[in-house]
Order: C-alpha cells, then structure tokens, then sequence
C-alpha cells in the first residue's frame, strides 16, 4: 500500500515549498488509494513552536490538504530510546565523549593530511574502563558506525545517485537518550509507520544516506525516495520573504483563495504532457504522477499566483464570495448590510486579484473619498468649466426619481450634458464618488451609494473647486 507523509519540523509556518511538498504527497496518497500522515518532528526543543504547529495543521486544512493520521515526534521518544538501546547493545551506536576542541583538532589534523574532515571514529575504540570513567566526567551524544561503501539510491525523480559514505563518518544519531537527532527519528518512524514513497525537498538529499545507514543498522524497510526540485525565485535564487508573502497564512491574509494556491503550487515543478493549467484539487489527483515532476528547478512567479487566483476569484458567485468576506467588510468597515455588500462584490470582483483588494478598493461605498481638487480636472480643461459640469451634473441627479435612479438612467441623462466629450462630465463625477482614476462604472457606483450620497459627494467636489 502507498503511505505517505508530510514530516514539518514546526520551526516556522507553513511556507509555499512545505505546502508543495505536503501537496505532492497527498496527491500521490489519494492517486494510490494509499494513505497520508502528517507528522510533526518536533524533537528539537529549543527550535519547535507550538503555534507553528498550529499554523502548518490550520493552513494544509484550509488548502483542503487532508490528512489520514498525525503523530508528533515529541510523543514517541520511547521508541527512539529503546532503539537507541537496541543498537547500543548490538554495538552498532556508542557513545562519544570528544569535546568541541577536540573534534576541531581531529578535523584540522585531517585537512593537514588531505583527508576530508569527517569523526575519526575514536570513541568507537574506548575500553570498557575509559567509557566508565568518562561517563562520570564528560557529556556524550551518540554516533552511528558507518561501513565504508558506496550507497546506491534510485531517486524516483533524479534517477541514480551514489553516496559514497567514507565522506560521512561515524555522524550523531542523537544528543542524549531523550534527544534523538532528524537522521535517526525521520528513518525509524518512516519504517515503523510504514510510509513507502518519501517526497520531500532535494535539500533532503543529502540526508537520505545517513537514513539508509540508519535503517539498515536497524534491518528495517527502506523506502523510495523522490526528492522535489527545489523552488527559485524569479531572479533565481532561493526563495525568501524578500520576494513577498509566501507563507500560507499569509497569503490567506492576503486574500488569496486555496484553489489558486493549490492550482498554483501543482504547477511549481510538475505538469502534464499538455499545456493544461487549470486543475481543481480533484482533477490534480487524478492527473498527477511522480513521472511528470521536473528535474531542474521551478521558479516561483508572482504574477501567476496572481492570475491563478484572479482566475479563481472570477468563477465565484458574488454570495459565496459575500461569505468569504463579510466578516472583514464588517471589521474593516463597521457595516453590516448584507445586501449592500453583496452589491458592492458584484460590482467589483471583475477588477480585484485578491479578497484583500476587493474589500480594501471598495472604500469609497463605506466612507467619503479624501482626494485633490485637481484630480477633478478632465483632460486640461479650466476649473471653472469642470465645476459648471458638475453643477449641471447636480441638477440632473436632483431631477431623476428616487426609484429611477439606476445606472441606464444615470448614464443616460448625464450623457447628455456633454454629448461630444463625454469625459468631461463623467471624469469629474467619478472622483467626485471616489476619489479615484479608476473604479468600476460611476453610474453603477452612483446607484449603489443611492441618490442622497451621490449628490452629497458631488455638492463637495463643485465646494472644492469653489
Ligand atoms: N522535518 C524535516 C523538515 O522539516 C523534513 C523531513 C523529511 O521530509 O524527511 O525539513
């Protein structure tokens, strides 16, 4: 059976590559009719946040990323204890006593003779007696015995590597009993948790000889590996905060829907033969297969979050959307009129590319506008020709019925006032009602803000020309 995992460490929140990476194996999971477990390594104490646990579990759910189990390595250091003991007792783990200084001469005398630094093994060879004497003086950690050999993994992604583990040496499986190391706890719960494919991020690689020692010391089932390519930014260097929001909960904040992420991430380092880009999180299990990933690395683009997510935005109806942001319309803008607000997404979910923009850009039906007199000013005409066109503007508005008072009739009347350069009374009425260069049509605007604020903002504009 297909096992997966998502193995964070909760050192920080859940960015685009973890999501990637825990995409990936839920697809491959749900593909296979297998399953998938997120497990959180939290065995380094000092580093592991438990409010980053929380924003990896909340941000995969909300990505609709689920999971079938979920373990937390801080819950199973018996288990590594015991195994550590196990392997004590075999003689394939002992402990080592060299402190920091001593380490640093065994590494300088091995450069002075051209040997790649890696431990000497010199713990290894301690009598009984020096083991219980420096138990009484010294702190220890505990290695692995490493065979000297060329190890041979198929990356079901890079194909054949070889590591050759003379380079590694005897390495640290663990700081203490109670302090297993990553290189040990990944591997035995990977084994014991039956997991067959690990996917995980090519900065693993190096890693997976280390795990491989470590199962075979233990004669556990080693899995397959397929390590993902890394994840660029567009000037091609590691992706960072620099290049914007890219954690999932940011994003979220940022009005981004999970579709387009989802949608998004699919596409960063996998794609099917085709050109095909748009996939609902169904259509991506169906579609999705390890071949297809890419070797070389994917490159993060804005832009195309974006487009995703504007894509997304477009396919919604105004209500869903209503219910996606009501409860920040209303924080943000004290209101709490429904059908005003839904008014409001109809009109102008066709320009937002996020939540965040539609509701922050709809200002201007929630508060009067702040704007410079010269922005009223249509194509170099003289102020005092703009403010006659919106004191004819007012009039017409005054004219028309309360119940007339719609966009067709609007445009319709105003249109007349200036039937050969039309900017000159539309350009004026649209700052008048926002502020703005450019926003949906004033006349839908006009009849959403209804007659009594539509001719208040205007009566201000001609004040700020006076
Ligand atoms: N805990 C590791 C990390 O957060 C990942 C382990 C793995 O996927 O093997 O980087």
């Amino acid at each position: 059976m297909v096992v997966t995992r998502f193995a964070p460490s909760p050192t920080g929140k859940l960015h685009l590559g973890g999501a990637r990476t825990a995409l990936f194996n839920f697809l491959f999971a749900r593909k296979n009719k297998g399953k998938f477990i997120l497990r959180i390594e939290d065995t380094d104490k000092e580093r592991s946040k438990k409010e980053f646990e929380e924003d990896i579990k909340n941000s995969l759910l909300w990505l609709n990323i689920e999971f079938d189990s979920f373990f937390r390595q801080s819950e199973r250091i018996e288990t590594y204890k015991e195994l550590i003991k196990k392997l004590q007792s075999e003689g394939k783990v002992y402990k080592c006593f060299c402190t920091k200084e001593e380490l640093e001469a065994q590494k300088l005398e091995q450069i002075s003779q051209g040997i790649a630094p890696r431990y000497s093994g010199r713990c290894s060879k301690l009598t009984k007696e020096e083991i219980s004497f420096f138990e009484r003086t010294r702190s220890y950690v505990f290695r692995i015995k490493v065979e000297p050999q060329k190890l041979e993994i198929n990356d079901l992604i890079k194909g054949k590597v070889i590591f050759d583990t003379l380079l590694i040496g005897d390495f640290i499986i663990a700081k203490s009993e109670e302090e297993p190391l990553f290189n040990f706890a990944t591997p035995v719960d990977d084994a014991l948790m039956g997991i067959s494919h690990v996917i995980r991020g090519e900065d693993h690689l190096s890693n997976t000889p280390k795990q491989i020692i470590v199962l075979k010391s233990l004669n556990m089932p080693i899995p397959q590996y397929a390590h993902l390519p890394m994840i660029l930014s567009k000037d091609y260097s590691k992706l960072s905060k620099r290049h914007g929001a890219t954690s999932i909960s940011e994003l979220k904040e940022e009005g981004f829907l999970p579709e387009a992420i989802i949608n998004f991430i699919l596409l960063l380092g996998w794609h099917e033969s085709s050109d095909r880009e748009i996939y609902s999180l169904n259509e991506a299990i169906e579609a999705f297969s390890l071949e297809r990933i890419q070797k070389k690395p994917a490159v993060f683009n804005e832009k195309k979050l974006i487009w995703f997510n504007r894509y997304y935005l477009l396919r919604k109806s105004p209500s869903e959307i209503l219910s996606l942001t009501y409860k920040d319309f209303k924080e943000k803008y004290n209101f709490q009129d429904e059908s005003y607000i839904l008014k409001i997404i109809n009109l102008a979910k066709e320009r937002a590319s996020t939540l965040k923009e539609l509701i922050e850009n709809s200002f201007y039906f929630f508060e009067e506008p702040d704007y410079k007199p010269e922005l009223l000013i249509w194509n170099k005409a003289p102020s005092t020709a703009i403010k006659e066109f919106l004191e004819k503007t007012l009039n017409v508005l005054e004219g028309i019925e309360e119940k007339e008072f719609n966009p067709e009739k609007i445009k319709l009347e105003l249109s007349k006032l200036s039937p050969n350069d039309l900017g000159l009374v539309f350009w004026p009425f649209r700052v008048a009602l926002t502020g703005l260069e450019a926003s949906p049509g004033p006349f839908e605007i006009a009849s959403i803000l209804g007659k009594e604020r539509t001719i208040q903002r205007v009566k201000k504009a001609i004040e700020k020309l006076s």
